[in-house]
């Protein structure tokens, strides 16, 4: 059997762990492996790695240190930051304005918010899957709490106008999340700039462990806790803490900022998505000009996304169809689907999306092959009219 070499184009669902993040997180899992709450030696290194880390990434955002609280990744920060502003603000409203874009950690906490009483606004987006900031100002009412909106678009790239979303929220006095998972470590944040009262962030979608995250929460803002026990994290996330996993996230993160935003991988961003358009019937998805460094997408007509995937998985080529969580089903993205995109339409998406480890020789590749895996699917395409 012939190996093929994997060409790795799915940093979007996950990113592999950087060396940067692999070596400082390994102390932590052999000789440093003290708990954090212990007074002795080992725990108070233990302690102060995780400290080290928690500044690291506070300063990475512009933010304080203890403005950030550890999680198990950026479904748990989007559910404690939309539960929280629900609970703590019961006595002024339950209205809620979001986006239909936003990753099912944040539609689906919504969901089960309305089924407990919440009223929920889902803005409308463009075909780029811009929100309209006119929209947002006459969504709100004396009732709402919160709005949720994220800071870029895990399926299309799009990269949403968050600092004025801030200042409109800020301007009413209505708290502000962000879901920032895809954002971190690929644009600069500011959680200041962006009038942010609570943000999001994943660690492994930025080359550190999985299963951690963070919440940044403004200072002044109270959450619930979500977990009840030991006080760990200010008492708003009892559980002893992952510390090897948070070192690899804060050193991924930390080593990545001197190279922001990134302008090696919108090159070959670039590069891909010029060389992909010239396949016949194919379009771009997203916005054109305000998009994440790393992610390609297209939608090719008379094609069908998931055979397209195993198709490229035979040639060695990881990449995905809609969100890493919803492929597997037959539906069609929500994403997709809320920029305009017919369910047919939506059915032939493809989202390629790179990280710092992509070669030219991956995109060549990629940009070789791709063609002759969509004119063979359309051959067998009753769909399919030259
Ligand atoms: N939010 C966005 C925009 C994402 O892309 C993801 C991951 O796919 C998440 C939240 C969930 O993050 P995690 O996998 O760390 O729970």
């Amino acid at each position: 059997m012939e190996l093929i070499e994997i060409v790795y184009l799915d940093n979007a669902a996950t990113a592999r762990m950087t060396d940067v993040a692999f070596n400082a997180m390994l102390p932590y899992l052999t000789d440093g492996y003290g708990n954090p709450s212990a007074i002795y030696s080992v725990g108070r290194d233990a302690k102060h790695a995780l400290e080290n880390s928690r500044r690291l990434i506070a300063n990475s955002i512009n933010a304080q240190p203890e403005e950030i609280y550890f999680t198990s990744g950026g479904t748990e920060s989007d559910n404690w930051a939309i539960k929280s502003a629900v609970e703590l603000n019961i006595s002024k409203g339950s209205h809620i304005i979001t986006s239909p874009i936003e990753h099912p950690a944040v539609l689906n906490t919504l969901k089960h918010l309305e089924k407990r009483g919440c009223a929920v606004t889902y803005l409308s987006v463009d075909k780029y899957g811009q929100i309209s900031l006119d929209e947002l100002s006459r969504s709100i009412r004396n009732d709402t709490i919160l709005i949720t909106v994220m800071t870029a678009n895990n399926e299309i790239g799009t990269i949403l106008p968050i600092s004025e979303v801030g200042a409109i929220a800020k301007e009413k006095g209505i708290l502000f999340h962000t879901d920032a998972v895809q954002a971190v470590g690929h644009i600069h944040i500011d959680v200041a700039a962006l009038n942010a009262d609570m943000l999001s962030l994943s660690s492994h979608k930025l080359g550190g462990a999985k299963g951690v995250g963070a919440l940044y929460a403004k200072n002044g803002l109270r959450l619930t806790p979500l977990l009840h026990g030991g006080g760990q994290e200010r008492a708003g996330r009892s559980g002893t803490e992952n510390v090897a996993g948070i070192v690899s996230f804060a050193a991924a993160l930390d080593n990545v900022l001197p190279r922001l935003p990134l302008i090696n991988l919108s090159k070959r961003r670039d590069k891909l998505i010029h060389e992909i358009l010239k396949i016949p019937r194919s379009h771009l998805t997203g916005d054109p000009v305000n998009r994440l460094p790393g992610i390609a997408s297209f939608v090719f007509e008379a094609v069908e996304g998931e055979s397209m995937l195993l198709l490229l998985d035979q040639l060695g080529i990881c990449a995905s169809s809609g969100s890493a969580c919803s492929s597997g089903s037959l539906d069609p993205s929500h994403v997709l689907l809320a920029t305009g995109l017919s369910h047919e339409a939506a059915h032939g998406s493809l989202r390629l999306s790179l990280s710092e480890e992509t070669t030219d020789d991956d995109i060549n590749y990629v940009i070789e092959k791709l063609p002759e895996v969509v004119a063979k699917l359309r051959q067998m395409s009753p769909l399919w009219h030259e």
